[in-house]
Order: structure tokens, then sequence, then C-alpha cells
């Protein structure tokens, strides 16, 4: 049988695969997961080898598509582009978002590979190089400075290069965001400038005559609950709109932050969207009276791409050891860290993973935990999870795998090969 993706009806299918929500982007048909239109058994065979990551356009056209939609038309979507800096998923991106914001010289050259104009290129990150800095100016990109050192430096690169300097401020603010996966501001933090130390950083910005353009704010990552993204948002409107009156002119950028959540573990709930797409029209028409020569934006990693992608890896050994089922993959943590537990988790839970070819409701299953190749206890898929009975040669598919994979894994260690990296 066939389900569509974003089938509602109750499916046998996909009551097999776990119902996580994760598993509505993509159809299942004769027993086998489909991705991007095809089996994934024939993306293994056209890849050659496993384990490979397997990233779906379309899964990222109807995401854009939905929060274009929903989302004020006068509001810039930019592109987080540490969630996943793969090239060919860059230039996919760069025609269908405002902006790409950067976090290295690095990710600076990849952005401007893909296309994206630089003009629409904002960098962040706490420890900027020289030379990193050097080349913001030279690309004529817009710098989020995150403290004084960096607008210091910002200023003589411009004097000696005799080019302008286009700066914004990253504010650390006054308060937290509730219920955050990665907590990144309010208190005590590394990033940005303490809200109560930004309008003595805007007066030097005047001083040497730097081109000012706003601020950014950036409260937290992978947060799932509406309404505390509707009250972070709205705090940082309203801080920005009182940094804004000591500003040394009329801002015209202004980067809300992101932080939206997707579903990674069995209870989490997929993020209600229409909340803080209301809140995000009020915030705009304030902005369209309070600060109006601004352009408002917010930027997504995780959101945009996660749901896009899964990482794929072939069971090579199936084991019992001391009436516990083992099955041991080709590809683990070094490849998916995150899946392993081991990228910023509290408490390891398992992300959505599927036996991509035995998701036919009456296959048997079984409790299995799948482990990686390497030797490490760290190195766990999938821990005690229900999955159908697999055997050596079976794909394992591990879902949400679109952002923070790849790049965020530790790849050397022990040296086996690296993931493939495909986007169809
Ligand atoms: C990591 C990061 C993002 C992207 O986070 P997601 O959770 O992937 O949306 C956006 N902005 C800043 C400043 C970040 O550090």
């Amino acid at each position: 049988m066939t389900t569509s993706p974003n089938d509602a009806l109750p499916d046998p299918a996909a009551q097999a695969a776990g119902r996580h929500p994760a598993f509505d982007h993509f159809a299942v048909a004769d027993g086998e997961l489909q991705v991007a239109g095809r089996p994934l058994s024939a993306w293994a065979a056209e890849a050659g080898r496993t384990p490979f990551y397997l990233y779906d356009r379309s899964v990222i056209e109807r995401r854009v598509r939905q929060l274009r939609a929903a989302l004020p038309a006068s509001l810039g979507l930019h592109y987080a582009v540490k969630a996943n800096p793969f090239p060919p998923l860059l230039a996919h991106m760069a025609p269908r978002v405002d902006g790409f914001d950067v976090a290295s010289g690095g990710e600076l050259r990849r952005a401007l590979e893909a296309g994206m104009d630089p003009r629409r290129i904002s960098f962040a990150g706490p420890g900027k190089r020289q030379e990193e800095l050097e080349q913001a100016v030279e690309a004529g990109i817009l710098l989020h400075a995150e403290s004084p050192r960096e607008v210091r430096l910002l200023a003589d690169i411009a004097a000696r290069r005799g080019r302008p300097a286009r700066v914004a401020v990253r504010v650390n603010p006054d308060f937290e965001l509730k219920t955050a996966g990665m907590r990144m501001g309010g208190g005590p933090r590394p990033f940005g400038v303490d809200a109560e130390q930004v309008p003595a950083l805007l007066d030097e910005i005047g001083r040497l005559g730097l081109g000012f353009e706003g601020f950014h704010l950036y409260a937290g990552s992978q947060n799932l609950r509406a309404d505390a993204l509707v009250e972070t948002l709205q705090a940082s409107y309203a801080l920005a709109r009182r940094l804004a009156e000591a500003a040394p002119s009329p801002v015209t950028h202004l980067n809300l932050g992101g932080g939206f959540g997707i579903p990674y573990f069995p209870a989490d709930r997929p993020l209600d969207l229409a909340p803080v797409a209301d809140a995000l029209h009020g915030i705009a028409a304030r902005a369209r009276a309070e600060l109006p020569a601004a352009r408002l934006c917010i930027e997504l990693g995780r959101y945009l791409v996660g749901e896009a992608g899964v990482y794929v890896a072939r069971i090579l050994d199936r084991k019992l050891s001391r009436g516990q089922v083992f099955l041991i993959a080709d590809g683990g943590m070094h490849h998916h860290l995150a899946a392993s537990g081991n990228f910023g988790q509290v408490v390891r839970r398992n992300y959505p993973v599927a036996i991509a070819g035995r998701l036919r409701a009456d296959a048997p299953r079984e409790t299995a935990t799948i482990v990686g190749p390497l030797c490490t206890p760290l190195d766990i898929l999938a821990a005690q999870a229900d999955l159908p009975r697999a055997e050596p040669g079976d794909l394992v598919a591990v879902l949400q795998s679109g952002a923070y994979g790849a790049s965020a894994s530790p790849a050397d260690f022990l040296g086996h090969p690296a993931a493939l990296e495909m986007l169809r």
C-alpha cells in the first residue's frame, strides 16, 4: 500500500514506523520508506555505499512555502548555514531565502560560492579572527559585532582598506528564552554584548564612523513551544526598539532570531506555527510605525532543513547479548553525533528510526538496540527501540537528520569512511 506525505489518516505502515510526526514527511510504499520519490534501497544502490545522508528538496520546499504563507511578507527569512553547510544544499537554499547567516570565514566562503548576494549575508560568532573580519569587510557583508574589540578592529580594517564596514550589534538580552533546548541568551553569556553595555558600544560605533545597521538577538534553539517563542520574539523586539533610541543612525536591519524547533523525541509534538506567525504580524505592524527604516528578519536552521534529511546506514551484524538484541550498523556517532545523544543532550533519547525495508504492518517486531561500529559505549543510534525484526543487510534510516548531522560530528574518530551526502 502507498501513503502520501502529510496524510493525516491513521495508517498501519506509519503505525509500524512508530507514528512519530517525522514520518509524515515521507511516504511508505510496499513496506519500504520512500525519500525524494524513490525507495531508500534505490538510493543506496545509487550511492554505491553506505552510510549516507539524503536530503529531500521537496520537504525543504514545502517548509519554505508554509513559512512564506504564514509570515508577514515584509519579514526576511534567513537560513542559518551552520545547520547544514553542504554546498549543493546551500545552492538550493540561496534563491529561496532572503539571506544567509554565517558563523565563520569558512561558512562565509561557502555562502558566497552558493551564489548568495553579499548584501544579504550576515556573520555572527563569539570569537572572530582578524582574517575573518578582513574577509567580511572585503566581501561587503554585515558583521554582527559581539564585543568592543570587534568594533575597533572593524574600524581599523575599514580605514586601512578604504572600504565601508557594515555593522550590527548582537545583543545578549536581559531575558531568557523559556524551555529552549539550547540557551544562547540571557544571563552571563559569551554571545553578543550584554543589553546594558550596548548604548556605550553604539556611542563608540558612531564616533568611529562605522556603517551602523541595527541589531541581532538570538535567545536559543530547538523550542517547540509557541507561547515561549511568542514571548521571546516580543521581548526581543521591545528590547531592540528601546536600544534603537541610543543608535547613531536609524535601524535598517533587525534580526529577531528564531529557535523554531522540530520534533526529535517520542513525546515531541511539532511546533504550532500559527500563533508565532500572528505575533510576527503584530511585531511587523509595530515596526512599520516605530522603526520605519528597519527590515525585519528571522533566522532559522533546523526548522528549514532538519526534517528533510535522512541518515542511512546498513546493518552489518546482529548479536544477542544476555537477552538483548544488538544490531551493529556501519554508521553511527562519527557521522551523527546528535542521534547518538552526544550533541548537547542531557538525557539520551532515541531519534525516530526505521528499518527502512520492513515497514509492513504485519512485520514481526522486537526490542533492539542499534549501535555503530565504534569502540565506545557512546556509539548508539537507537537504544531499546521497538522495531521490526532486522537482519544484516537491512538499511536503518534515522529521520530528522537534515541539520547538525555530517558537519556536527567527529568524522575522523576511529578512521571509518566519511558519510556521503546527497541532495535529491
Ligand atoms: C545555531 C544558530 C541558529 C540556528 O539554530 P536552529 O536551532 O538550527 O534554528 C540561528 N542563529 C544563531 C545565532 C545560531 O547560533
